[in-house]
């Protein structure tokens, strides 16, 4: 058995659009490596740093995750489970085994497909684009000429009315 403890530049274009891996960061791996029959059994965590940003608000979005890993790399020789098409295989080339494909799903997997800063993130303004997280009570005026014309209908019902009960009054002397 042997232990994996170290830190190893990250693959590159780890993520989607608006989060991944962030480019020119380490991985720390901190894996076991043991022989086993088949091949070499890999398990422990690689810890990636995180970095995006928020799909509502687009503030950067930062933090650590710590994928688990455990993954089972066959001997070439091995040919068990030569016609499991549809499984994922990794092997062991010579000595080596060639973790990337494996830490990329792993990190792949678990990253958001719509990551937010925080669950009850407010986003942007639809007017303005100012950030509501940083002014909650934020609104504008409705600037919609129909209901402007609403607003001055009513004023005019109110004044008729007033106009009707005074003119009521002089009828009743
Ligand atoms: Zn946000
Ligand atoms: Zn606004």
């Amino acid at each position: 058995m042997e232990i994996l403890n170290e830190q190893v530049p990250a693959p590159a274009d780890v993520g989607n659009a608006l989060i991944g891996i962030r480019g020119g960061s380490e991985l720390d791996l901190d894996l076991r490596l043991e022989a086993v029959h088949e091949g070499i059994l890999v398990s422990g965590t690689a810890t990636a740093q995180i970095a995006g940003e928020c799909g509502r608000c687009l503030d950067s979005i930062e933090y650590d995750y710590e994928a688990d890993i455990q993954e089972l790399f066959y001997y070439e020789e091995s040919e068990e489970f030569e016609d499991d098409d549809d499984v994922d295989q990794y092997w062991v080339i010579g000595d080596l085994i060639d973790i990337d494909p494996v830490l990329r799903s792993a990190v792949v997997t678990a990253l958001p497909f719509q990551p937010v800063c925080r669950e009850d993130c407010l986003g942007l303004c639809n007017e303005c684009g100012i950030n509501l997280n940083e002014d909650p009570e934020h609104h504008h005026e409705i600037l919609d000429p129909r209901w402007a014309a609403l607003a001055q209908l009513s004023d005019n019902v109110a004044e008729d009315a007033a106009t009707n009960k005074t003119s009521d009054k002089r009828e009743e002397k």
